[in-house]
């Protein structure tokens, strides 16, 4: 199906993610559209239930049925759409509304078979069976496995329900046809929307990729920074919790291009970021912030071990061998999260520390 699909289709196919932790990514993104989607459908699909309860339908339909038909949409159907809709938007409840969506139909094809069957011209009836089927892939907003499970159990009803009530074969015959129409064309859609939702979403993943990585080294870029920083800032203000903030940069970098010619220049540049990112640990955050220039950010520290790491740090790159280049150093200025900084000030106040770390000779580390 999948390569069929792909033969077919101007685009990339995008199969289920096996990484869980996309996938929940995946969900996560997916989760605000279908949430409009569902609430709007749901509310529509109730008021187009009312507008079909007080049509005139007195050509086909006795009273009885008639009564019993508004009875079953405006107690059952409707409240039960509204509710749907009106909890769609609630990010705790999406779980069971996608359940309560996807139990709906199915609701829908146990009424509606119960209704058919006290019709004896269910004809005009009918349709309402093949949109369902439709209305549960495309319209509906469910996902793709709820949409199947569902779809498969409606049918089935449909189709055992108009078993025993239509007694020419011909006519059942074209009955099934259509169904399966309804299905097949659900099913298909669905699938692609299925997987040009998730295309897209791995496109919008690598761009997003993209705008955060340097190129030349591949470890974040400045516009990683303006967004960790504030959200660690926050972080620092709400658990009154301190972090480091680690300006370094290559001593007499321009002296390396110039000796050795700017590939070599580059190596050196894509060395010094794999040390750092070695050196760090798991939850700081390593920057390149332009040129010959890197930021850290060490998070659980307090002076006295910022202080320690940072020269560990410089000890690290100075011991490295740069092969060519043979071993460079670099300048530190170093500072701490305190309250009322804002990204600005810290940077600034690292900034100055590296300025002098510069004057007083370089190699060194400096704390403001
Ligand atoms: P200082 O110790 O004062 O920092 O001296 P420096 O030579 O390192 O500093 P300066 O700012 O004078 O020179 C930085 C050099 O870094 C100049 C620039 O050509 C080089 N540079 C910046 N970005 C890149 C890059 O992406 N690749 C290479 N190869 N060189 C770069
Ligand atoms: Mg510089
Ligand atoms: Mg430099």
């Amino acid at each position: 199906m999948q390569k069929i699909l792909q033969y077919i289709l101007p685009f990339k196919l995008q199969g289920n993610f096996s990484d869980k932790a996309l996938n929940k990514l995946y969900e996560e993104w997916d989760k605000p559209s279908r949430q409009i989607q569902i609430s709007a459908i749901s509310f529509l699909t109730a008021v187009l239930y009312i507008v079909f309860t007080f049509m005139d339908k007195s050509s086909w339909l006795s009273e009885d049925v008639q009564t019993l038909m508004t009875k079953v949409y405006l107690l059952g159907m409707v409240p039960m759409m509204l509710t749907i809709s009106f909890f769609a938007s609630k990010n705790r409840f999406y779980k069971y509304v996608m359940f309560a969506l996807a139990l709906s139909p199915i609701v829908a094809s146990i009424c509606h078979a119960y209704i058919a069957s006290k019709i004896t011209n269910y004809s005009p009836f009918l349709a309402e069976g093949y949109l369902s089927v439709f209305w549960i892939f495309i319209v509906s907003g469910m996902t793709l496995g709820y949409a199947l499970v569902s779809a498969i159990i409606s049918s089935i009803i449909l189709l055992v329900s108009t078993f025993y009530l239509m007694n020419d074969v011909g006519i059942y015959t074209t009955h099934v046809f259509w169904i399966m129409c309804s299905f097949s064309f659900g099913l298909l859609g669905a699938l692609i929307f299925d997987r040009s939702r998730k295309t897209i979403f791995m496109n919008q993943q690598e761009l997003h990729r993209l705008v955060i990585t340097d190129p030349l080294t591949g470890v974040y870029n400045r516009n990683q920074l303006t967004k960790v920083l504030p959200q660690e800032i926050g972080r620092g203000v709400r658990y009154n919790k301190s972090f480091g903030l680690l300006m370094i940069d290559i001593d007499n970098f321009k002296r390396v291009n110039d000796t050795f010619g700017h590939d070599i220049g580059d190596k050196v540049l894509q060395n010094t970021a794999q040390v750092l990112s070695t050196f760090i640990r798991k939850n700081d955050t390593l920057i390149r912030w332009g040129g010959e220039e890197f930021v850290v950010m060490v998070l659980e520290v307090d002076q006295q071990s910022l202080s320690q790491f940072c020269e560990k740090l410089r000890e690290q790159i100075e011991a490295e061998d740069f092969h060519l280049v043979g071993n460079i150093t670099v300048s530190v200025g170093a500072t701490l999260f305190k309250e009322n900084d804002s990204s600005d000030s810290l940077l600034e106040r690292a900034d100055n520390a590296l300025y002098e770390a510069k004057e007083k000779g370089r190699n060194r580390v400096i704390y403001a």
